[in-house]
């Protein structure tokens, strides 16, 4: 099955992009000593990829320009209203040199749901595809090929329509810029520890809980202040129901005694497709996967009786990261480890360097001929 199937864009003509080339790209010696230590999301490649819309002419001006700033009217709405939205998947070098994306049709999907959510027009998934291959023709060498290294792609939308009304944009720009990644840990995946936020939430009912939209991300800073204030390195958000949403960048699982996996599930969660991968792993290993909702008690209480053997939070960005403490205001939670989740880790990151078949048809190449 090609990822393109299902989709009702599937039959679209593929965007006719204007390439620009960067006279002043980074030279290939420069160049090297960055994917020698790339860090995450302080350096940029040559090039990017944009694409207008608007009402009258739908999408349009697809363009591969040199990377660099965005002329903005002062009076773009998404400067006043936020309405904007965003994705994050990687590209992959394996060792024959190829360059492959992971499921970049759930990201493509994922885009329009967001999209809706935030009142934006849905690029067809077979345009976000081709953005990503439009950008790896020119930036392939950006693709590091250290361990654990990646190329992380970031297409976002926003409204630049010049309007202080408060209405859906007329006019909207899509753009996908890359980051070149180095390894998430180094020296080793370590477990990390959790702020239980009781002040602020991230999400509510019929919120914006479920779309990657850049407002849930400022609304979860102060939050995190806290967390760092508390010395922990991430935040986990409850619902109003006092049941476990997720770290606000990345998802929450709980592993069982019984082998069972229970992650939160409700309509304000990111759906992380980093998530869905490790259950499909783990449903393939003979494990019992289950999406409802889990309250901070039988959190707390399932570590207390051993009931529960294991949690980790996912996402692209670390891939699995086990969690070590949950602090609250009032108590500190030591957090059970085992080794499914940097066994799931393993194996899923083996799929996306190419170094494990990959059964389930996620990889998509994105350098070359298709
Ligand atoms: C992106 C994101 C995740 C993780 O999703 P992946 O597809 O696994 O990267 C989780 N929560 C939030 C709020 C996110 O924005």
């Amino acid at each position: 099955m090609t990822p393109l199937d299902n989709d009702p864009d599937a039959g679209l003509d593929p965007l006719a992009f204007t390439v620009t080339r960067n006279l002043a790209a980074a030279a290939p010696a420069r160049r090297e000593e960055i994917l020698q230590n790339p860090g995450f999301g302080v350096h940029f490649t040559d090039h990017m990829v944009d694409i207008c819309w608007s009402v009258r002419g739908g999408w349009h001006r697809p363009r591969v320009q040199p990377y660099g700033p965005i002329t903005l009217d002062p009076a773009a709405a998404v400067l006043h209203y936020g309405q904007e939205i965003f994705e994050g998947i990687k590209a992959y070098r394996h060792a024959d040199g190829s360059v492959h994306t992971f499921r970049p049709d759930q990201n493509g999907r994922r885009l329009q749901r967001s999209a809706r959510r935030l009142a934006l027009p849905e690029l067809p998934v077979s345009y976000f595809i081709q953005s990503l291959r439009e950008l790896i023709a020119v930036d392939e060498p950006w693709v590091p090929s250290g361990e654990d290294q990646s190329l992380y792609l970031r297409p976002f939308m926003f409204a630049k329509e010049a309007f202080l009304g408060v209405r859906p944009a007329n006019k909207v720009a899509y753009y996908l810029i890359a980051s070149p990644a180095g390894a998430y840990f180094t020296g080793g995946v370590k477990p990390v520890s959790i702020w239980l936020s009781e002040d602020y939430a991230r999400a509510g009912k019929g919120g914006t809980g479920a779309a990657k939209t850049g407002g849930n991300y400022a609304s979860s800073l102060l939050p995190q202040a806290e967390a760092y204030e508390n010395e922990c390195d991430q935040v986990v958000f409850l619902d109003q129901d006092r049941n476990v949403e997720e770290l606000g960048g990345m998802n929450v699982v709980f592993v069982y005694k019984d082998g069972t996996i229970v992650t939160p599930q409700s309509e304000s969660i990111l759906e992380g497709i980093t998530r869905d991968s490790i259950l499909q792993l783990a449903r393939d290993r003979g494990h019992k996967v289950e999406g409802r909702g889990v309250s901070l008690e039988e959190w707390r209480s399932g570590v207390a009786s051993g009931d529960i053997v294991e949690v980790f939070a996912c996402g692209t960005a670390a891939v699995v990261t086990p969690i070590g403490v949950l602090k609250g205001r009032d108590f500190l939670d030591q957090q059970p480890t085992g080794d499914l989740a940097l066994s799931l880790r393993e194996e899923l990151t083996d799929i996306q360097y190419g170094r494990r078949e990959d059964k389930h048809g996620w990889l998509v190449r994105l350098d070359g001929a298709e």
